[in-house]
């Protein structure tokens, strides 16, 4: 009996105590404010303070905090071909220009998330229709182009025109200027994440796209990997950070100002 009566103490005291220490520790419930007696600093975040960085004499230029890919000049620093040697891709006038039978042009950096600024401008001699004229492409990780083509008075299919996410989304509109002018690409990329069976997203890759600063692809999901024959969610494969690709379809067309943001 007394051994019971000194049980049921302890366990009196244990639980005693542990309520005392949820009452310490629990996090107090929220108070509703009346909005009347609120002041504005009560809902102002000071710190940390966003970080200061230099904005480029252009919007077109390069903020502080970008990667330079291109600057006028040099290609092999930041540029190779497919298998990593030097690129046959030529440079004139302060730009990039692709080279029939070269391939494709590749990053050495690889990237996740990004803020992309590219110039591009297809041939002014206008020649072939279609997917045929001034065909480029702008290849995100590898393995999603957005298209560079001569879209002035050239008709094709709605998804393989200039700034499609080629045979996903066609642009919202046709903001192409005329061949020999240059234009630019604004691009926000978001990688895909990927579940545990790899061949099938979590979150699929995103991009935002502005073409001669118009908004012509908003936030639009990629279905997979762009292919030119065949569905797109049969190629998934999971991958990481990849390069940014330059594509080689035949035509000269030329690039210039690329600069990149890790976001
Ligand atoms: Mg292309």
């Amino acid at each position: 009996m007394k051994k019971l009566l000194i049980i049921s103490l302890m366990l009196f005291t244990y639980a005693y105590s542990s309520a005392q220490e949820q009452q310490r520790t629990a996090p107090a419930t929220p108070q509703p404010v009346d909005p009347n007696r609120m002041t504005p600093g009560m809902t102002e975040i000071w710190d940390p303070e966003v970080k200061i960085i230099t904005p480029g004499a252009k919007d077109s230029d390069a903020p502080s905090d970008a990667i330079i890919l291109f600057n006028g000049s040099d290609i092999s620093s930041e540029w190779a071909d497919n298998k990593g040697n030097p690129s046959k891709w030529i440079v004139q006038d302060g730009s990039l220009i692709s080279v029939r039978g070269a391939g494709v042009i590749k990053s050495k950096r690889k990237f996740s998330n990004f803020q992309l600024h590219i110039e591009w401008k297809t041939p002014s001699e206008v020649t072939g229709e279609s997917q045929g004229r001034g065909n480029s492409g702008v290849f995100l990780q590898e393995l999603y182009e957005v298209q560079v083509l001569d879209s002035y008075n050239n008709r094709t299919y709605r998804h393989g025109q200039a700034g499609s996410l080629y045979k996903q989304h066609a642009p919202l509109v046709n903001n192409s200027r005329k061949p020999g002018e240059w234009q630019s690409y604004d691009i926000i990329y978001t990688a895909p994440t990927f579940n545990n069976d790899t061949t099938t997203y979590y979150t699929p890759p995103r991009v935002t796209v502005l073409h001669n600063g118009v908004l012509i692809q908003n936030n639009v999901s990629l279905r997979g990997p762009t292919e030119y024959i065949g569905i797109p969610e049969y190629f998934i494969k999971k991958h990481g950070p990849a390069s940014l690709v330059l594509q080689d379809h035949g035509n000269p067309v030329a690039y210039k100002n690329i600069w990149i943001r890790e976001l």
